[in-house]
């Protein structure tokens, strides 16, 4: 395929990388903001002056329309568009599910596609509503990947073709779909028919669509989440391993008089304050956008330059290693991502397989970090600590003068557990920062005393803890000997 992508660094699931197209670049994460030649509220050459090196427009309008089909013919899209970056094409899908029927065929679509340039070409798939019963989307499933089959057929094993992994909310059957893009080559694979999820905010069960599409799909593919526009999820996106987002919202929202944060819309009408250091709001006052002729255009860009924003803030974090704390940030935004994160959450283990290493800091910020990945594999490590038969954890600081009386003495740090003095300046205890100790923290720290314990069978533990953690360390480790300090 003529669609390659590399992976630069990770952290949780989320990379950036190099999105390579023919000759054309891109670095992930990246958003491709939604083009529509009839409308644009802010032209291509003008996004790309804001930082967007790649673009997606629907090859169907294109298609149908009387001004913009003839001349994406005869002189390409690039040219008609005046964008010389990477142009993403859909087929008609999105009109398929909004409108039950489009009057274009696979081969069609995908012949136009090639005609017009585009430079990533999506096949006609099913976008199957996510409450379709199962036999439904089995069927429409088996119907997307014959037209992945035949798109392979009709433009050759070389072509930038995208794979939709559809399936609806069926975990198996997005594996499934997953799995079988992956054995047929391909590279480019977008998460399709999940828009339904995310405007009715049911971010849990995107969650586990997400995991299952990606449980199927090599690592390597590069991953776009078809339709996801709000800069508020791209976080918490990008941790389960989505590398491009498209956005429309930008758009819709402006004519909706919303103004786009990266935590939720809010109405203009009811802004006093435009709480935002884009150029378009140092430049007005509330007051002024609202009275403006050129009010949706405005809040446009403004919304488009908040996303692309965020998308830059994102790379950053993977790069510093600090995805996590900004998933925690963006997620208590609204109770139904705050049970997205939490769903993702509860794939711990297998993200902690891809999850670095190493990372600048651990903050903090409540129960939910007690399930993160960097606990749950700093856990895993301590069955393999080397200790005598005797074993002191020590809540305190390690006495000066050592304890002669045990062979091992470990010092402990909530939630991850005990830990030689050696691990005092290495990631995670050494980059942990807390506030003040609290129970559900060092609940997780006993339960690393207790893997300590199990992979060590036979030694003697003792804990040595103040009158306020007695209770906790008793009930959750009967084994161990309490000394009370
Ligand atoms: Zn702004």
């Amino acid at each position: 395929m003529s669609i390659s992508f590399e992976i630069l660094e990770e952290d949780i699931f989320g990379r950036t990388g190099r999105l390579k197209v023919g000759e054309k670049v891109l670095k992930t994460p990246a958003l491709l903001p939604v083009v529509n030649p009839h409308l644009p509220l802010i032209t291509p050459p003008e996004m790309k002056s804001l930082g967007a090196d790649a673009l997606i427009t629907n090859a169907y309008i294109f298609y149908r329309s009387k001004e913009f089909c003839e001349p994406a013919l005869a002189r390409g899209l690039h040219d008609v568009l005046g964008f010389d970056g990477i142009i993403m094409t859909d087929s008609g899908s999105f009109q398929l599910s909004v409108y039950g029927d489009v009057e274009v065929s696979n081969s069609d679509t995908l012949l136009f596609q090639r005609s017009i340039g585009s430079d990533i070409i999506v096949p006609l798939d099913i976008p199957t509503h996510p409450d379709t019963p199962r036999d439904q989307t089995e069927k429409e499933l088996v119907i997307t990947m014959e037209r992945l089959r035949e798109a392979g057929e009709i433009l050759g094993p070389d072509a930038p073709l995208a794979a939709p992994i559809q399936g609806g909310s069926f975990p198996d059957l997005r594996e499934q779909a997953g799995r079988m893009a992956g054995e047929m080559g391909c590279t480019f694979t977008p998460i399709g028919a999940v828009v339904p999820l995310m405007e009715s905010y049911r971010y849990e069960e995107l969650v586990h669509v997400v995991m299952a599409a990606k449980k199927g799909l090599p690592s390597s593919a590069c991953v776009h989440l078809f339709g996801a526009g709000h800069p508020v999820m791209f976080a918490l996106a990008v941790a389960m391993g989505c590398d491009l987002f498209d956005s429309a919202a930008y758009a819709l929202y402006a004519k909706e008089g919303r103004y786009l944060t990266t935590h939720g819309s809010k109405k203009l009408a009811e802004l006093s304050e435009l709480p935002c250091s884009c150029e378009v709001c140092r430049r007005h006052s509330a007051d002024e956008m609202r009275k403006s002729p050129e009010k949706i255009r405005l809040l446009a860009r403004h919304n488009l330059i908040v996303t692309l924003t965020e998308i830059s803030r994102i790379r950053q974090a993977i790069s510093d290693g600090v995805l996590w704390e900004l998933v925690d940030e963006r997620c208590r935004s609204h109770p139904q991502l705050l049970r997205g994160y939490r769903a993702l959450l509860t794939y711990a283990e297998d993200l902690g397989k891809r999850d670095r290493v190493s990372k600048r800091r651990f903050f903090y910020r409540g129960d939910e970090s007690c399930r993160r990945t960097e606990v749950l594999r700093y856990q895993m490590m301590i069955p393999r600590f080397s200790v005598g038969p005797k074993v002191l954890v020590t809540f305190d600081r390690l006495p000066s003068g050592g304890v002669p009386e045990y062979d091992t003495v470990l010092l402990f740090k909530p939630p991850f557990g005990p830990y030689p003095v050696e691990l005092k300046e290495t990631f995670p205890i050494g980059q942990c920062e807390l506030p003040e100790w609290d129970d559900h923290m060092v609940i997780t720290g006993c339960r690393g005393i207790r893997a300590l314990i199990a992979g060590n069978p036979g030694v003697s533990v003792t804990v040595r803890c103040g009158p306020e953690w007695a209770a906790i360390v008793g009930r959750e480790l009967p084994e161990v000997r309490l000394e009370r300090n």
